[in-house]
């Protein structure tokens, strides 16, 4: 597990390409800039892990490509002490993100064996999320709701309705909606029943998977 001050550099490029792409948000940047990528990818890969591609993990799954991190991310507009939920754990990396901003990070992943993967490698690298959850993000997680934010790293058929019930007023939902390619889209709840919907352009992700057992 070593980082070095060549994987450094390569990060401090990768910054720039994203903020080239249009990321602005310092903070999204900084996180960005400090967290070592190339630990949460198998080793094979690691001559990739600072070009801003989606990359195989464990379990047929992708460790999604930074600029989409950072757009998600900045999307939600984190305050510190946020509480967050994330659906889709995978590699652990856009994790990492949501704690380097300082939110207090649920996350929910439905693949066993990155779930077991992900809660060890974690706390190693000193990331600590309240919880890691094996289940089904469909549901979201109606004991520690509500939310200040849901992020959905992984292509959503449609919009689950218990995500947008577990928000707080005011909380923010970003999740990618759509089959082949989706629609990142940011809710804000208003009120009790009152949603604003913002479509923010187009991603590519793995699905959402719906009842696996
Ligand atoms: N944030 C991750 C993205 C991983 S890809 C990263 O950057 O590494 C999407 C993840 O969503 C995969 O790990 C996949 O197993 C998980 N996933 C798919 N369907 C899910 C579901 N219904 N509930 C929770 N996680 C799910």
């Amino acid at each position: 597990m070593k980082d070095t001050f060549k994987h450094k550099g390569l990060r401090q490029q990768l910054v720039n390409i994203i903020k080239n792409k249009g990321i602005t948000n310092e903070k999204v940047l900084s996180a960005i800039g400090s967290i070592p990528r190339h630990l949460f990818m198998d080793s094979g890969f690691l001559d990739h892990a600072y070009q801003d591609k989606a990359f195989p993990i464990a379990a047929d799954q992708t460790i999604s490509q930074p600029y989409t991190v950072a757009f998600q991310t900045a999307l939600l507009e984190l305050k510190p002490d946020d509480k967050v939920l994330e659906i889709g754990t995978g590699s652990g990396y856009q994790t990492a993100v949501l704690c380097e901003l300082g939110a207090k990070v649920y996350s929910i992943e439905r693949q066993q064996e990155l779930f077991k993967k992900t809660s060890q490698f974690l706390p190693k690298l000193g990331y600590r999320a309240k919880k890691l959850i094996f289940g089904d993000g469909y549901k979201g997680l109606p004991d520690e709701a509500p939310f200040d934010s849901i992020i959905v790293t992984a292509g959503a058929p449609f919009v689950p309705k218990p995500l947008l019930s577990q928000l707080k007023i005011g909380g923010r939902l970003v999740i990618p909606v759509g089959d082949d390619v989706q629609v990142m889209t940011l809710f804000i709840r208003n009120g009790t029943k009152e949603f604003e919907k913002h479509d923010c352009g187009e991603f590519r992700f793995v699905p959402l998977i719906e009842d696996k057992n």
